[in-house]
C-alpha cells in the first residue's frame, strides 16, 4: 500500500447515519473537493472523538484519506455549529433542507467552491433571518442556477412577449421555460409568479453573493417558489426530500389532492 497524502479542507456536515457497529458514513460538502462520502471509523462507539462535528450543518475542519476508492476521515475538527438553529423546530427544518437539497443535486466529484460558500452562508443566514422561506428560496434558486437549469428570465418562450407586458408568469422547471400566463399550464412543478417576483429572481440569479440575501420575496412568492423547487428536485434526484415533511407539517398547508397523489404521499402527510 502506497503513501495515501491526506486532504484536509473546509467542510459542511450534509448527513450522516450508522454503519456497521461502530462506524458513521457521513456525507460533507467540502471547499476543495465537492461532494464527499466518508467512512469516519469507530463513531459511533467514540463520539468524543467527533464531539458535534458530525451533526447535519455543522461547519468543520475535515481531514480524510482516500484508499481503495472509498474516502477515510481521519478527523474532524467543529468551526461553526450554528447553534441558533438547532433550537428552533422551523428553522432547523430550513437547514436540513438545505443541507439535504445539495445532497441530491450535486454531482460526486464536481467541485463549486461557490456551492460551499453559498451553503455556509445560507445556514449562517437562517439563524438570524425574520423570513427563513425568504432565505430558503435564494439558496434554492442559486442552487438551480449553479445547476445550470435557471431560464433567462425575459419573455415567453412561446409567444415572445417581454416581462413588461404581463402580469402573471409562470415559470415551467421542467422544461426550464418562463412562459406567460396564456401559454404556461400548470403542472406541480411549474410556480405561478407576479412580474415583479420574476423580476426579483432575475435580480437574485445574477446578484454578487454579499448582496443576494438582502432581497425579499412577498411571503406567499418565497412559499409557492421553495415548494415547486423542493418538488422538481425530487424529481430530478429521484428522492424524497425528507425535510419538506418538517415545512410542512399536517394539516398546515394541505395540497391539492390530485398534487399529493402527483407527488406520492401517503394519505396521513
Ligand atoms: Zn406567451
Amino acid at each position: 500500500m502506497g503513501f495515501m497524502k491526506t486532504v484536509e479542507t473546509e467542510a459542511i456536515v450534509l448527513h450522516a447515519s450508522d454503519y456497521g457497529e461502530s462506524d458513521r458514513i457521513v456525507s460533507f460538502y467540502t471547499l476543495e473537493a465537492g461532494l464527499v462520502r466518508g467512512i469516519a471509523k469507530g463513531a459511533r462507539r467514540s463520539r468524543k472523538r467527533f464531539v458535534n462535528s458530525l451533526e447535519t450543518g455543522s461547519v468543520v475542519h475535515l481531514s480524510y484519506r482516500v484508499r481503495r476508492g472509498l474516502f477515510w476521515v481521519e478527523g474532524c475538527k467543529l468551526l461553526e455549529l450554528h447553534e441558533p438553529l438547532r433550537s428552533d423546530f422551523f428553522r432547523w427544518g430550513h437547514a436540513c433542507l438545505l443541507c439535504e437539497a445539495v445532497l441530491r443535486m450535486s454531482p460526486e466529484g464536481l467541485n463549486q467552491p461557490e456551492l460551499f460558500h453559498l451553503l455556509r452562508r445560507g445556514l449562517e443566514r437562517l439563524g438570524s433571518d425574520r423570513d427563513p422561506w425568504n432565505v430558503t428560496a435564494l439558496f434554492l434558486l442559486r442552487l438551480v442556477v449553479l445547476s445550470g437549469n435557471m431560464p433567462a428570465l425575459e419573455r415567453c418562450s412561446q409567444c415572445g412577449k417581454g416581462l413588461e407586458r404581463g402580469q402573471g408568469w409562470i415559470w415551467n422547471l421542467p422544461r426550464g421555460l418562463l412562459l406567460c400566463s396564456e401559454h404556461g399550464l400548470q403542472p406541480s412543478e411549474s410556480v405561478s409568479l407576479d412580474r415583479g417576483s420574476v423580476l426579483l429572481m432575475r435580480l437574485a440569479a445574477a446578484a454578487p453573493p454579499e448582496k443576494l440575501w438582502r432581497m425579499r420575496f412577498r411571503k406567499d412568492a418565497a412559499r409557492a417558489l421553495v415548494r415547486a423547487m423542493a418538488t422538481w428536485m425530487e424529481h430530478q434526484s429521484g428522492r424524497r426530500l425528507r425535510c419538506m415533511k418538517i415545512l410542512n407539517p399536517p394539516g398546515a398547508v394541505p395540497l391539492p389532492q390530485k398534487e399529493r397523489n402527483h407527488r406520492g404521499m401517503d394519505e396521513s402527510i
